[in-house]
């Protein structure tokens, strides 16, 4: 690679629970690349709009909130030593942004063109020196639609659902299979049928179901696309 030659952007999309964020995480970490988590920036907006009484039903209201958010740099994506420190207004809200209820929110107000809009710009900016990973449902089809590695990371419904549930526990949840499963499979068809950005693999992306993969594997396999396109 030439001195000068751009290190690769990785997208990588799928739906809810296909193990994106932890895949994600570790090839950041064995490439040196930066981690972007787009998922994260709906969360935040859906936080913002819940805590200013805004809601996520809203078009309008929610749609203004997000451009506010954006223009006052209110959102912000800290490298931190196990992932990244999502903060609002300075203040972390890593985790408030994974509950179930506003994970729902994120998913409805994703579904609103001003919000996507907003946070498309923001989320190109963070591309702009290469060397990332971005996860989330449109990188490869909207955001960075010339990403170097595209991947499409996909796993059953059951797994998903397994794997979320589990994430959960560990967190001190206690959420039944059952409902995770429910909010899975709702968030799947939400993605999937909305109007604008739906949850699609790009027609250059290639499809990857981790379904009967471990972690290492998937992790590897990522990893030697982005070498082999010049990371
Ligand atoms: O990836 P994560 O589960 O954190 O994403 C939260 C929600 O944000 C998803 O349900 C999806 O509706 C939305 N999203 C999106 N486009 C992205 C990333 C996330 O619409 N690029």
């Amino acid at each position: 690679m030439s001195p000068t030659a751009r290190r690769p952007v990785i997208a990588l999309d799928g739906p809810a629970g296909a193990g994106k964020s932890t895949v994600a995480r570790r090839v950041a970490a064995a490439l040196g690349y930066v981690l972007v988590d787009t998922g994260a920036l709906y969360r935040a907006v859906a936080l913002a709009c819940a805590r200013a009484g805004v809601s996520w039903d809203d078009p309008d209201g929610v749609g203004a909130q997000a451009e506010a958010l954006v223009a006052r740099g209110a959102i912000a994506l800290v490298p931190a030593p196990d992932g990244l420190r999502v903060e609002l207004d300075r203040a972390d809200v890593t985790r408030e942004i994974r509950s179930p209820e506003n994970s729902l929110g994120a998913s409805r107000v994703s579904a609103v063109p001003r919000v996507r809009a907003a946070l498309l710009e923001m989320q190109r900016a963070s591309l702009r020196g290469g060397g990332a990973v971005m996860e989330g449902r449109d990188i490869g089809t909207v955001v960075a639609p010339d990403a170097e590695v595209k991947l499409f990371v996909t796993a059953s419904p059951e797994v998903r659902a397994r794997r979320r549930h589990d994430e959960l526990v560990a967190r001190g949840e206690r959420p039944s299979y059952e409902d995770t499963l429910r909010d899975v499979l709702a968030r799947d068809r939400a993605d999937e049928s909305r109007a604008i950005a739906p949850l699609v693999p790009a027609a250059d992306a290639e499809v990857l179901d981790t379904s009967s993969m471990s972690l290492d594997e998937v992790v590897d396999a990522i990893v030697a696309r982005a070498r082999a396109a010049g990371g």
